[in-house]
């Protein structure tokens, strides 16, 4: 850590009002997708601004086939309100997430709706094998649902592990050997596509931004339990990386020095005492056929086990401390709670609450709705695509910033 003085401030005002443009036509379409069909008269009025500009930057949306125009409300008193509505059509995009053993994949239509999935094993897990599976799935999602060229974004791929998305440079996961791979630029160079990586988290994060429970918020958190234990930040409606993509690994939190050592070399990461594997390792001194799996361990839970239903209270209090600590530091109004861990949340949830409010600084509990969605690995490669949906829509409402003008 370096301590320095803050750089002096720089900008232009030509550049102030380019990017304010571009941030209304983003904040409109954003509102469109996440509220709509809204009348023009509305969508001024979530976004705070004039009638007169919605109108004008509305224009190059329809005009290029991002928004469409529907019937006029009838029984509205006063001029009848034209509502406005995303075209799904306008672009679709493939969405990847890269397991330890497999690859998940859709194409979805621009309001993120899945149009075909398919899975597929790695079968060399080095980084040219992953590049090939890569290339392959992305060849059979598209051979089941052919997307025009100009209506195809591109290709988002998640993965765990500590991702640089706006570098496009995967620095290490705990699933492959790949170290600091500029797998953005690997990917796109090999498909010919624009391609954009995040760590999957993250993913999740704007899926639930764009298209799911988030889109009332501008600001809340995922946090994924499982094998991994993540959290992506979204904070003032930004995703947010830090400064190197390290942001949101709260999996790594040192919760307990003298506990077990961690895959990323440290010892008592919150992972290593409430992940799966510490569920797992809990039931190790126990008799009868041996358990290497969080399934097994729950299924003997749900059977009255008590070494089993004390592995899933105490991860829940651990997880509870740490999300505790979490609320005190960002004091979100919303948490989202997900991963494939849920599957049982039953054995644990009550125990993470209890444990949440007792942790809690002052209201930080009261504040925040806990939401529990236990999804499945389609729900992953779905974020992926809407990360490049996201991207891919706000790049091309970049360049409608100068019709926006006339
Ligand atoms: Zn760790």
């Amino acid at each position: 850590m370096t301590i320095t003085e803050p750089p002096p401030r720089s900008g232009r005002d030509g550049q102030r009002a380019a990017g304010a443009r571009e941030r209304h036509l983003g904040a409109i379409f954003e509102t469109v997708l996440t509220r709509g069909p809204l009348s023009r008269r509305d969508v001024a009025r979530m976004t705070g601004l004039s009638p007169a500009s919605v109108t004008k930057l509305v224009k190059p949306m329809i005009h290029h086939g991002y928004v469409t125009e529907q019937d006029p409300e009838a029984g509205v008193p006063g001029r009848p309100q034209i509502p406005l509505a995303i075209n799904p059509d306008r672009h679709y995009a493939v969405g990847l997430k890269l397991m330890s053993s497999e690859i998940v994949g859709v194409v979805v239509d621009l309001q993120a709706q899945v149009q075909s999935s398919h899975r597929l094993k790695f079968e060399d897990r080095s980084l040219q094998g992953g590049l090939a599976t890569i290339e392959k799935i992305t060849g059979v999602l598209l051979g089941r649902c052919p997307v025009p060229s100009d209506r195809l974004l591109g290709i988002g791929i998640g993965l765990g592990g500590h991702v640089n998305g706006p570098a496009g440079v995967l620095h290490r996961s705990p699933f492959f050997s790949w170290r600091d791979a500029p797998l953005q630029k690997l990917v796109s160079e090999r498909l010919n596509l624009p391609v954009v990586i995040e760590n999957d988290v993250n993913t999740l994060a704007v899926a639930e931004q764009w298209f799911g429970a988030g889109s009332a918020f501008s600001s809340f958190l995922v946090v994924t339990v499982g094998t991994g234990i993540g959290c992506g930040l979204v904070l003032d409606g930004r995703l947010w990386h830090g400064v190197s993509g390290v942001a949101g690994e709260f999996g790594h939190m040192i919760v307990d020095p003298d506990g077990p050592a961690c895959h990323c070399g440290k010892r008592g990461c919150l992972e290593s005492v409430a992940g799966g594997e510490a569920i797992v390792r809990a039931m190790s001194g126990a008799t009868g056929p041996r358990i290497t799996k969080v399934s097994q361990v729950a299924n003997l839970a749900h059977a009255g086990d008590p070494a089993a239903r004390k592995a899933f209270t105490q991860a829940g209090v651990a997880l509870g401390r740490a999300i505790a600590t979490l609320l005190n530091l960002i004091n979100p109004p919303l948490l989202i709670l997900s991963g494939e861990g849920l599957a049982a949340s039953d054995l644990f949830i009550d125990a993470l609450r209890e444990e949440v409010e007792r942790s809690v600084f002052s209201t930080a509990a009261r504040d925040c709705t806990l939401l529990v969605r236990p999804q499945p690995d389609e729900a992953w490669a779905r974020g992926a695509a809407a990360t490049m949906l996201r991207h891919g829509v706000l790049s091309s409402l970049r360049a409608l910033t100068d019709e926006a003008l006339m």
